[in-house]
């Protein structure tokens, strides 16, 4: 993760936002198709407490349209019964993951260690539909190579779930002992336990394409060149190549991960976000009881969903970033496997499955 703007006046921060962000991502035009009808109805339920009755009945109880996401409202949520069994997660082995992740040392981009973490992900999805998205960026460094890796599980829908994180840590501190634990190895862990659940399983629902994607982080430190030139590489390619190829038009919901290893975990309502995705995954968090975890907090966080959420993809990004007090293990060699928990994978696997299941009701 590599960029987040905390207490700036909401005006200011949605001006500021789109604005540097239309700079490097020019807007395609792609209509927000919200019924004015639906935002009206929502609008009328403001001020109630959410509860899972509440939210299942009267839809997303944001109705603020002056952030990016919220243009990409849809429909009031309304979701059956709690149905089936819990979704299954193993947490344990998500850990185990991180740890063989973080064992490799850094893995910037260009490094050893990064093409090794590379063969380590592909090796776990060996029998998988999986595509190979390389190019190369051109750098504040210099060229480097770039690979998404993509696998994808076949559902019965039209229509795709991206589920993403990236891959990489950060480039400026590739010299010091820094692994990126929860900055990008627990994402990177829930994707490999994600696809185990995925695999040979028959999907009655939307395909769901797992993206471990590459060259999050920037190459230069944030106070060097603009961060908003000099990040996502990896997520903005396949953002263009998707949209170019038509896939854009298929993508239904994209679920960022990232920093979810926490062992005190928060995540964060992000208002870069969409409203109505993000109250998706509260709901799927109430229904396992996890709701004290998710959304205590605002905060706009600038992330790998930022090319998808500005071509109108309803995007959500999972974020914890209160990573120790005042985040003081954000970016150092304090990220280590032991400030995370089992347990905190646990819940954001099964949160994310979850919304998946009320995604595939839609
Ligand atoms: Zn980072």
């Amino acid at each position: 993760m590599w960029c987040i703007q905390r207490n700036v006046p909401r005006e200011e921060r949605s001006r500021h936002d789109l604005d540097s962000i239309t700079e490097r991502l020019p807007l395609t035009g792609k209509p927000f198709s919200i019924p004015i009808l639906l935002l009206a109805l929502a609008c009328t339920f403001l001020g109630c407490d959410r509860d899972k009755d509440a939210a299942q009945a009267q839809g997303p109880p944001r109705t603020d349209t002056s952030t990016p996401g919220s243009k990409a409202s849809t429909p009031p949520l309304t979701f059956p019964p709690d149905s089936g069994s819990p979704p299954g997660f193993d947490g344990n082995r998500s850990i185990e993951y991180v740890k063989e992740i973080v064992a490799f040392g850094p893995r910037p981009i260009g490094s050893a260690n990064h093409k090794k973490v590379e063969d380590y992900i592909t090796s776990h999805l060996k029998g998988d539909a999986v595509e190979d998205d390389r190019f190369t960026a051109d750098t504040p460094e210099g060229k480097f190579p770039v690979h998404n890796i993509i696998a994808k599980f076949s559902g019965t829908k039209d229509g795709i779930i991206v589920i993403a994180s990236h891959y990489d840590t950060n480039y400026p501190l590739r010299n010091t002992p820094y692994v990126g634990a929860n900055d990008g190895g627990s994402s990177s862990a829930l994707l490999l336990e994600l696809a185990n659940q995925m695999r040979g399983q028959k999907r009655d629902g939307y395909s769901v394409w797992l993206v471990w994607d590459d060259a999050e982080e920037s190459v230069k430190p944030d106070t060097e060149v603009n961060f908003l030139s000099d990040s996502l590489y990896g997520i903005q390619h396949l953002a263009d190549k998707w949209q170019a190829d038509g896939t854009l038009k298929k993508i239904k919901a994209f679920l960022l991960a990232d920093m979810i290893g926490d062992a005190d975990l928060d995540i964060d309502r992000d208002q870069n976000s969409t409203p109505w995705l993000e109250d998706t995954v509260h709901e799927a968090a109430t229904r396992l009881g996890y709701q004290s975890h998710f959304f205590a907090r605002n905060n706009q966080v600038s992330d790998d969903h930022l090319p998808f959420v500005k071509r109108g993809v309803p995007s959500a990004d999972l974020i914890d970033f209160t990573y120790g007090y005042n985040n003081v293990f954000w970016h150092t060699p304090q990220d280590t496997v032991d400030k995370l928990s089992p347990k905190s994978l646990d819940i954001v696997g099964c949160v994310i499955l979850e919304t998946v299941r009320l995604l595939d009701t839609k």
